[in-house]
């Protein structure tokens, strides 16, 4: 047996750490965000029929330009958006990534805001592209001033604005994108995984699109679509976007499969997202509950929330992990990242780390 360290790996890439939020079978996953309720019967048994279809037809390649998947969410976004605006690929990791691919690559450099998404660092050694960390505000918020001014002082090829930032939660304004955007020349992205979750009357970043070619507003089907498991990111962006990222795409890289279970998931768009509103309840009553205890939760625009106050993150960890809930070290000292459940799940997370609470003093 040889070791990683024995090939000829690209300089980059060593002692690198791959993404590895722990995938472990326990009664309650509050750890990587996914949506916990399963998606009614009556859309899955649709879904189930499209699916059969498809694979009828599977001996020829499928669409690859996946037409109607962008005329459906174009219609899903609105904003006058057509298809000509809408890209998609496996998650909107793969998406993120070949925005990299086009844009990003040796000599360029990718700038975000730490903390946040840990997959953009490895998507830009991924792709050879220098990540540039830049800092936040207090609470971690980000206001158009230090975002523009870490934009001035470093020169990013690209920057990438988590909207609302994972994993802090903190909701993003659209006069920092705007300050961005009007601060580089490059491309900027707005990672808008949650949007859904935000609170009512909250404008998306689709709205800054007229006028600005090199805006980029990236979603998924993983989180409010509970359709983690088939993997389906997209953007909205001007045409010759699109066009850039066709240039690095593989070939026909949406499934036949992929394709049909997307489509077929939204043309049931309502009964999609009707749990939205039940775990963004959850999510308000985990920040009031913590509260309650002593601990200092963010304030939160997605589907979970990040608190602090923890003087021992691992022991809460492992102390929760063993009554079998599992939540998120990220990694920010003093502080622990928790999704909202179902009521249930929530409830039960509550009730554990209230019983915890002397260990996190
Ligand atoms: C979960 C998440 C995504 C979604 O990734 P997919 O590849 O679409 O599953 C993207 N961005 C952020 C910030 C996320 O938290």
């Amino acid at each position: 047996m040889t070791s990683l360290d024995d090939l000829p790996l690209r300089a980059n890439l060593r002692g690198q750490i791959p993404y590895g939020a722990p995938q472990l079978h326990v009664p309650v996953a509050l750890n990587v965000n996914e949506n916990t309720h399963p998606i009614p019967p009556a859309v899955a048994s649709d879904i189930a029929a499209a699916l059969a279809e498809a694979i009828l037809t599977v001996n020829r390649y499928p669409d690859r330009e996946f037409t109607q998947l962008r005329e459906d969410l174009a219609g899903y976004l609105g904003h006058g958006l057509t298809r000509d605006n809408i890209w998609a690929a496996n998650g909107s990791n793969e998406v993120l990534q070949q925005v990299l691919q086009a844009f990003g690559g040796p000599g360029r450099s990718l700038l975000g805001y730490a903390p946040t998404y840990s997959m953009y660092s490895i998507l830009a050694s991924g792709t050879d592209t220098r990540w540039i960390p830049g800092g936040r505000d207090a609470d971690y918020e980000l206001s158009p001033e230090t975002a523009a001014r870490w934009v001035h002082e470093t020169s990013p090829d690209i920057v990438f604005l988590c909207s609302p930032n994972n994993p802090t939660g903190t909701p993003l304004s659209l006069a920092t994108i705007a300050a961005v955007y009007d601060a580089t020349p490059g491309i900027v992205v707005v990672d808008e995984a949650y949007a859904e979750f935000a609170p009512d009357g909250t404008d998306s970043a689709l709205t800054l699109l007229p006028g600005r070619e090199r805006l980029l507003v990236s979603r998924t089907m993983s989180k409010a679509f509970a359709f983690a498991g088939v993997r389906l990111g997209y953007l909205a962006a001007d045409p010759a976007v699109t066009d850039a990222l066709r240039l690095v795409r593989l070939p026909y890289h949406l499934s036949a499969l992929t394709q049909a279970a997307a489509v077929a998931a939204l043309a049931h768009t309502g009964e999609m997202l009707a749990m939205v509103d039940d775990i963004r309840v959850q999510r308000d009553r985990l920040v009031t509950e913590l509260a309650a205890l002593g601990f200092l939760p963010l304030r939160s625009g997605s589907n979970f929330v990040l608190f602090g106050g923890v003087a021992d993150p691992h022991a809460i960890f492992a102390a929760l992990l063993a009554e079998g809930i599992l939540i998120r070290d990220v990694g920010i000292p003093g502080h622990l990242r928790v999704s909202a459940g179902t009521e249930a799940e929530t409830s039960a997370f509550l009730a554990a780390i209230a019983r915890l609470r002397p260990l996190a003093e």
